[in-house]
């Protein structure tokens, strides 16, 4: 923890910049801010809440001046990787919800610039009420998570433009010294390429400042999707896991020849029972009823994995052709499909389904709350407005990237839904095509936080996991507060060069400290 002289002086200049009631020192806040979806020792001194960039540049001036951590979150819905919890102890938190401004919009080159506060669900409401023919993906997670804290996590959403950093640009970024830099055009001030453009002119350095702690990303241009005209929905399972492989063989000749131009979602059976009931069986499990249980779930939920993608099409025509060839390539490799489609006229400005079903919801980037009750799995019944953190259910993210072809796919399923049952936890999996070369693994580790050494053993199956996915080359997409330090050293100059760098932006170490730095990595490598 640092020096209490050092952080009075710093809460004092903070509590002149931001006001008193903007600097929270509230025992029970506090207690709440450093809760997580799984155990935590980290404290949090105090929070301090910015409204705009420059009380940002002045907050972490402050910071630096005082050597004092500041760890910045957007609206805190890093469920499952360490919700509003910094890596490291003794860390002000530094709210940017407050920001929540959408700055600029344009309908025809398709863009929204947002501050870190605007959650998906406003982004969505704003478009909708401007009866825009635009739409921006959502994700699984809550509508209330934040575009800009998605992104610079590199989250995915469901649709077009499902890698979400990738579709991004124009970062306004302020360093932990207080300047501020713009990437791509930006640089050259309000020019409006900087909006359109993601390179600009020059290194571009977007890059640096997601997955790490060398800024504080205060604007953010997003890019939106047109609504389709014609919009085909496939839903498919397979009733045995022995079929996954040919069926992800088939998924990646889909993509890669741009037949589908957005993620193809896959849950297996656990997980979609965990979003339709609670767990029916007594916990925790014990490995000697693993492969019961797995087949006992094949059998209540009808299938062992089941699958969502889509095709967004200009033309009726287009998305007939589209459909006649997703289906004649998917059928032979799965035992049921159904398809769904509509069209219409996107300049209507409505989505083509107005059904509440999730996974079209989901498909036409409406923010829902559906999955976030598969948390509640090991719990008595889930919310209608879940809050994991408040309600001290348990979920750790353990995820893997994996090439998009049969045989490493099965491997690294079969990894998970080995070593997860005998660790007395069901395997939610979720495979998650990132792109036509590779698959996103996550395997949710869902417990009841109120069952006495479930968070320990929980923890103890994720490290095991992540452990194992990675010596089988199966490297995580992202990391949690809790696996910062969890990848192989490598084999080469980074943590050098990334001393060096987190030595230059941030020369007093005070932005959010161990996250995504592989400081453990640094002594070895200097
Ligand atoms: C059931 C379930 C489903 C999920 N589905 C998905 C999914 O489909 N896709 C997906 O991507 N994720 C998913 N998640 C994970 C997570 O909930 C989301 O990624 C969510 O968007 C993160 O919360 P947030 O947007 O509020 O970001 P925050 O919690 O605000 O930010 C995440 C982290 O990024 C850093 N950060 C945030 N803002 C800034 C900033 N302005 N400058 C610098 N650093 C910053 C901080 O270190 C922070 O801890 C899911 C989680 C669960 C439990």
């Amino acid at each position: 923890m640092v020096r209490s002289s050092a952080l009075s002086a710093a809460l004092d200049a903070w509590r002149e910049i931001l006001g008193v009631e903007s600097v929270v020192e509230d025992p029970g806040l506090l207690g709440e801010a450093a809760t997580a979806t799984f155990a935590t020792r980290q404290r949090i001194p105090a929070i301090i809440r910015v409204s705009n960039r420059d009380q940002v540049q002045r907050c972490l001036e402050v910071a630096s001046r005082r050597g004092v951590p500041v760890y910045p979150i957007s609206r805190g819905r890093n469920w499952g990787l360490g919700s509003r919890v910094p890596v490291s102890d003794g860390c002000v938190v530094m709210e940017l919800g407050r920001m929540d401004r959408i700055v600029d919009f344009d309908e025809e080159l398709a863009y929204l610039t947002v501050e870190p506060g605007v959650t998906f669900r406003r982004a969505y409401e704003f478009l909708r009420a401007r009866g825009s023919r635009l739409f921006l993906n959502t994700t699984g997670a809550s509508p209330e998570a934040s575009l800009v804290g998605n992104a610079v996590e590199r989250g995915e959403g469901a649709g077009p433009y499902g890698d979400r950093f990738a579709h991004v640009c124009g970062l306004e970024v302020v360093l932990a010294t207080g300047e501020c830099i713009h990437t791509g055009f930006g640089r050259f001030g309000e020019s409006g390429l900087a909006r359109l453009h993601r390179w600009g002119v020059g290194p571009a350095l977007d890059g640096l400042f997601s997955q790490s702690n060398l800024g504080v990303v205060t604007r953010m241009t997003v890019w939106l999707s047109r609504l389709p005209r014609s919009l085909h929905v496939f839903r498919f399972s397979i009733r045995k896991r022995e079929r996954l492989p040919a069926l992800i063989e088939s998924l990646r000749r889909l993509l890669q020849d741009g037949t589908i131009r957005s993620g193809v979602g896959l849950w297996n059976d656990f997980r979609v029972l965990s979003a339709e009931m609670r767990c029916p069986w007594p916990h925790p499990s014990s490995g000697a009823d693993a492969a019961s249980r797995i087949a006992e779930a094949e059998q209540r939920a009808g299938a062992a994995w089941f699958g969502l993608a889509a095709t967004y099409a200009a033309t009726a025509e287009q998305g007939e052709a589209h459909r006649i060839h997703v289906e004649s390539t998917l059928c032979p490799v799965v035992d049921e499909l159904s398809i769904e489609s509509r069209a219409g006229d996107p300049r209507s400005g409505e989505e083509l389904f107005a059904e509440t079903d999730p996974g079209l919801m989901f498909i036409q980037g409406m923010p829902h709350e559906a999955s976030l009750r598969s948390l509640y799995w090991r719990k008595a019944s889930a919310p209608e407005h879940p809050d994991p953190d408040r309600d001290r259910v348990g979920v750790i993210w353990a995820c893997a990237t994996v090439p998009i072809a049969g045989a490493p796919v099965a491997e690294a399923v079969r990894v998970s839904e080995e070593l997860m049952p005998a660790r007395g936890f069901e395997p939610l999996l979720a495979l998650v095509t990132q792109s036509e070369r590779c698959v996103h693994l996550v395997s949710l580790i869902v417990y009841d936080r109120e069952m006495a050494g479930e968070d320990e053993r929980a923890r103890a199956c994720h490290d095991e996991l992540l452990a194992r996915l990675c010596s089988l080359g199966y490297l995580p997409f992202r990391l949690g507060i809790h696996s910062m330090g969890s990848l192989p050293d490598p084999v080469d100059d980074y943590g050098r060069v990334l001393q060096r760098l987190k030595r230059a932006l941030d020369p007093s170490d005070v932005l959010s400290p161990g996250r995504y730095d592989f400081r453990g990595t640094w002594k070895a490598s200097s």
